[in-house]
């Protein structure tokens, strides 16, 4: 399977410069293939990526000179990338043919702004070497990392990116699948947080990263300042600095939380049960908690996912009409309707009082438990489903990170 690791760089002026420029030359290339495309599909030929990367190819020397000062990966890799975005709109559009999307949630590749849209180019394997906790570039000798590379495998592509000031590389790595350690069969249910985190059917509640009164009150002053300096001046590109920075930080602190739940779930459990929040999300999702309403359930059922395989346990993703909080956990009464204020509730039948978020984590962890003991005792269907499952998950681990990381 692949795995990323995204680690901070230790760049000097120089290779700052060198960064900022490689980014600007793959901004460039993406939105002049962008514009090629569109002006081909116009006169009713097919473009596709690879032609756009040759056309490219045979007239940056004349046209564009100035690219030849950075890698080739990066105005490469920027096609590569808009491929990819053509590839998955023409798929959105069948899947709009056929009714299972909307049309709001497709969208046509579009030109990438300078200063908007994210900073990043990527190269590929042959085009880097890692030597401890250095990397060494082509054009620009070794950049110090801010600690070794974590996974042992095969090297597959780099991704250099700018998060406010900072920049880091995110390294996709092979790694082999071993047979996992340690056969955990503890199962568990997660219900994810209106209020905390997360509750586990086990009892425990994981309330997440307090809501950071001083950053958040640091966010709004910073905010204030900057909208008070003059628009295009130093000043203001400096408060504007400050202010990517905090939000950085913030970011940073949820994602840990994330990250901490998620590998306390992989290695403590054998069996994890999650409701699948991507379509009733919609409504659910205001009130979600802010680390996993800021990434999305999607990015949490990732890092499950993976983490979940290295570790040799499973993800029972339940569907989202099973009605996780209005079952009685105890004998199976269904509540009826139940409004999300609503956070505890006696049973009709049984008299049992329940914690809603408690009780909704106890059945998702009996429907895992009951899912995996159909599976197995199906033969190999559990490992088929399991394959099934993870494969677009490695892919995202690939496909998100250079991208959007
Ligand atoms: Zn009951």
């Amino acid at each position: 399977m692949i795995l990323a690791h995204r680690v901070a760089l230790d760049p000097n002026n120089v290779q700052r410069t060198y960064f900022a420029k490689a980014c600007g030359t793959a901004r460039f290339a993406y939105n002049w293939a962008l514009a090629e495309w569109e002006k081909q599909h116009a006169a009713g030929e097919k473009p596709t990526e690879a032609s756009l990367r040759r056309l490219l190819n045979a007239i940056k020397r004349e046209g564009f000179p100035w690219m030849l000062e950075v890698t080739k990966c990066a105005p490469q890799a920027a096609i590569q990338d808009l491929g990819i975005a053509f590839k998955n709109f023409f798929d959105d559009l069948h899947k709009l043919n056929r009714g299972e999307i909307k049309k709001q949630q497709i969208r046509r590749p579009r030109f990438k702004k300078k200063g908007k849209s994210k900073d990043t180019f990527s190269l590929s394997n042959d085009q880097f070497c890692v030597e401890g906790d250095r990397i060494r570039l082509p054009r620009l000798g070794f950049v110090r990392m801010c600690e070794p590379l974590r996974f042992a495998g095969k090297i597959m592509s780099a991704t250099i990116s700018r998060t406010a000031d900072r920049w880091f590389v995110s390294i996709a790595v092979e790694v082999p699948d071993t047979p996992p350690p340690v056969e955990n069969q503890d199962a568990v249910g997660v219900d994810l947080g209106v209020t905390t985190l997360a509750t586990l059917s086990t009892g425990e509640k994981i309330t997440g990263p307090k809501p950071h009164k001083v950053l958040l009150g640091r966010l709004k002053r910073l905010n204030r300042s900057l909208h008070r300096k003059v628009k295009g001046s130093r000043n203001r590109a400096k408060a504007k600095t400050k202010v990517a920075r905090l939000h950085a930080r913030i970011a940073n602190i949820r994602r840990d939380a994330l990250h901490k739940l998620t590998t306390m779930l992989a290695t403590c459990f054998g069996v994890i049960g999650v409701e699948n929040l991507n379509v009733s999300g919609m409504v659910k999702n205001h009130a979600l908690a802010r680390a996993i309403s800021d990434m999305g359930f999607f990015e949490f059922r990732r890092q499950l996912e993976y983490k979940a395989k290295m570790s040799g346990g499973k993800v029972v993703v339940l569907d989202r009409f099973f009605p996780s909080s209005k079952l009685c956990s105890d004998c199976g009464f269904h509540a009826g309707e139940m409004p999300l204020s609503v956070r505890e509730w006696t049973c009709e039948n049984c008299g049992e009082a329940h914690d809603r978020d408690l009780n909704a984590a106890r059945n998702l962890k009996s429907m895992a438990v009951s899912s995996t003991v159909t599976a197995c005792g199906a033969g190999s269907s559990g490992a088929r489903r399991k394959t099934r499952v993870k494969l677009p998950a490695m892919k995202q681990e690939l496909g998100v990170n250079p991208a959007a990381a």
